[in-house]
């Protein structure tokens, strides 16, 4: 098996902080476990140990740094609590919430997808890789934020490639809590964007926090994370019937 570069310098440099052994050796299993997955199942294009690094675990993580870096406090509005409970919709392969089990031992991550088979999948990795904080979920997003043990349960929700930026708010917003965040990774952004996700996040209880831009250590793409804060009880008519969010997402003009 082809082994991952550890980086060092690059997370430093980035995110100002780096894998202990014990994370590395987890992330060369994760990745292990991923190629022999693909085998099966289409789970990724990004199989060369230095994309693989970049685009997949270094990326995953690139949203969570306020909470990695261990010499500054958290930004004003962040949630604060050591063991944060987080939801990564649309999870895939497992990104962005696995690399995040790894780097965040005291959180508790669930991993949401609508197919059965990639789900199999990661709760087999999962127990493969013995990443104890994980569990792996089959469900829509639009079905799972109606029930009572999951809507407003997260204090955090990561969603990466899975719809408009719009939609993923209709998505998260619902299943977090009132004080804790969505993080919406994205490429490029605009300006026109975020007039529209600041007045999608207001309709579904939220508001926009922090927009913030950066580039990929290794082929310099363009990223952006979207920071949307949970400040009122979502309306209980979102996220809408499954299908709606991604067909009509707010704001659109319905003609
Ligand atoms: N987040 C991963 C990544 O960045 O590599 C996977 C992205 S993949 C393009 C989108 C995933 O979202 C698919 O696995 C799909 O099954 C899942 N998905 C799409 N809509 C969903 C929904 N409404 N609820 C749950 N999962 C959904």
């Amino acid at each position: 098996m082809p082994t991952l570069p550890d980086a060092i310098a690059h997370w430093q440099d980035t995110l100002h902080w780096q894998p202990s052994d014990e994370q590395q050796h987890h992330f060369q299993r994760l990745y292990e476990g991923i190629l022999q997955g693909n085998t099966q199942m289409n789970l990724t294009r990004i199989t060369e140990p230095r994309d693989f690094w970049e685009k997949h675990l270094w990326d995953s993580l690139s949203g969570l740094g306020v909470w990695l870096r261990a010499d500054a406090p958290l930004p004003e509005g962040w949630p604060t609590q050591p063991d944060l409970r987080a939801i990564d919709i649309g999870t895939g392969a497992g990104f962005p919430g696995l690399p995040a089990a790894i780097a965040l031992p005291q959180w508790h991550i669930t991993l949401l997808d609508s197919t059965q088979k990639k789900v199999r999948f990661l709760s087999e990795l999962i127990q493969t890789l013995g990443v104890s904080n994980a569990r792996a979920i089959c469900d829509r997003a639009e079905f799972l934020a109606h029930q009572p043990s999951h809507r407003e349960q997260y204090d955090v929700a990561l969603l990466r490639a899975v719809g408009s930026a719009v939609t993923c708010a209709e998505y998260a917003l619902p299943l977090v809590a009132i004080g804790g965040v969505a993080i919406l990774y994205r490429g490029q952004w605009s300006e026109a964007e975020t007039v529209q996700i600041t007045e999608a996040a207001h309709q579904l209880g939220g508001s926009l926090l922090a927009v913030q831009p950066f580039k990929t250590p290794l082929t310099k793409g363009a990223r952006h994370c979207i920071v949307l804060k949970k400040q009122r009880r979502t309306p209980d008519k979102y996220p809408r019937a499954v299908g709606v969010p991604a067909k009509q997402p707010l704001g659109a003009v319905v003609s």
